[in-house]
């Protein structure tokens, strides 16, 4: 018998993050390379959703996933840990317990952290919005104050995507309770903006006759355990503060070089190739693209895709293809009040169109974790069912 021939090395890939950038990623990538996939936590969050945990329309464990069964299915290796540093040019990183790996090529889909514009007081006192643990707590602390006899006061800075929707949510579960009041601000003229201003009317239509106030063109200065403070000097009582100010940079972009400031995206190219390091890729919120793109989950998705074939390219010495995003419509839930649709300019608003929603939520999970026993495609054919009468039904 001859003896095996040595089998040649397979180029190393490591993906730094992995939601929804970095796991699109590791799912396109096949055996020919070692992968290993890097995240501090253990489970894949659908965050378009988080939200509905506000009201209890959805639990925590809907909306996660395992990561180390989705990476290994992929045929790679999950490590849960925090990066600390990427060394490009030595082609080495390092997780926060001491640990140091190889690669050949990265992808770094690292998302982004809460913004608080130096706003005294917001990390303390302000609850984030950015995780499914944070709106857990959210939910629970609002049942706490639902419970509590008196006027209640709560407080939601930041009227974009993140702030309308948990007002909607907020609205569902506790829109009649006389004893909660609810108060919306916004640093910028409208409400949800970019988008266009007839959702700005239509919210505010939705609110009028409720225990609701918006208030916009007004900056926080700062948060305290009862008080929101404003610009023009107003202060507003809160009982519970929300904060869905913004999301800005992680550090380890700067601290690795990928980024010249502290809170800057890092650069890429059309191709998505980090413009300082050329064994590093960007991907998702984390990714400054020559033409901005909108942080969200679906172009994250399909930057995964396209690294994945770009790092490939780029290990075979080929040329790079530039990524080229597809837009698709945007929902925007309003708890059960509303839901917008949204493609440029043009807006469809139906309460329908919530079945809608969960049926893009229900079916991305599906791909992502495909049903693999006839119990769990029996479960997905019944959620999807019922998405569907749903639908028929509020359109009918
Ligand atoms: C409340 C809310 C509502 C949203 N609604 C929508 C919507 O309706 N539609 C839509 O398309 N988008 C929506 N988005 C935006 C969307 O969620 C983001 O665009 C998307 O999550 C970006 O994906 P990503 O993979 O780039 O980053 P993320 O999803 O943020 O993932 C980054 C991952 O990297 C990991 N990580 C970070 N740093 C490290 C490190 N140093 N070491 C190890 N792991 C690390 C994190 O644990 C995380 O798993 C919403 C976001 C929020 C917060």
């Amino acid at each position: 018998m001859r003896p095996a021939r040595p089998q040649p090395s397979r180029p190393r890939i490591a993906i730094v993050g992995a939601n929804f950038a970095g796991l699109a990623a590791a799912r396109q990538l096949g055996g020919e390379y070692a992968v290993t996939v890097f995240d501090r936590s253990p489970s894949f969050e659908w965050l378009p959703n988080i939200h509905e945990l506000l009201s209890g329309v959805k639990r925590p464990a809907d909306l996660r996933l395992p990561r180390r069964r989705l990476v290994t299915r992929a045929g790679h290796r999950f490590v849960r840990a925090e990066v600390s540093a990427i060394d490009a040019p030595a082609g080495r990183l390092a997780t926060s317990t001491g640990r140091k790996f190889g690669f050949d090529s990265c992808i770094v889909a690292v998302g982004g952290v809460d913004e608080t514009f130096g706003v005294r007081g917001a990390d303390r006192y302000a609850l984030p919005f950015k995780s499914v643990d944070d709106c857990a707590a959210i939910g629970r602390k609002l049942a706490t104050l639902a419970r509590t006899p008196g006027k209640r006061s709560v407080v939601i800075v930041g009227g974009g995507l993140e702030g309308i929707e948990a007002l909607g949510e907020i609205l569902r579960r506790y829109g009649n309770r006389e004893g909660i009041g609810i108060t919306l601000v916004e640093a910028g003229a409208r409400l949800l903006p970019g988008t266009p201003a007839r959702l700005d009317a239509a919210v505010r239509a939705h609110c009028r006759g409720r225990n609701v106030r918006i208030l916009t063109n007004s900056p926080v200065t700062a948060v305290t355990p009862k008080q929101v403070r404003l610009r023009s000097g107003e202060t507003v009582r809160s009982d519970l503060t929300l904060w869905t100010g913004g999301v800005t940079a992680p550090p380890l972009l700067h601290e690795s070089g990928l980024a010249d400031r502290p809170r800057q995206w890092a650069p890429v190219t059309a191709a998505l190739r980090s413009r300082r390091f050329d064994n590093v890729f960007v991907i998702g919120d984390a990714a400054a693209l020559p033409r901005p793109l909108a942080k969200q989950a679906y172009y994250a998705l399909q930057m995964g895709a396209a690294a994945a074939d770009n790092v490939a390219r780029a290990l075979a010495g080929r040329a790079l293809r530039d990524f080229e995003p597809s837009a698709k419509p945007q929902l925007i839930a309003f708890g059960d009040l509303d839901t917008f649709l949204v493609s440029g300019r043009t807006v469809v608003a139906s309460r329908g169109l919530a079945a809608l929603k969960e049926a893009v939520f229900q079916i991305t999970m599906a791909e992502i974790d495909p049903p693999l026993n006839p119990t769990a495609l029996g479960a997905l054919t019944g959620r999807l069912g019922s998405a569907a009468r749903d639908l028929a039904q509020r359109l009918g």
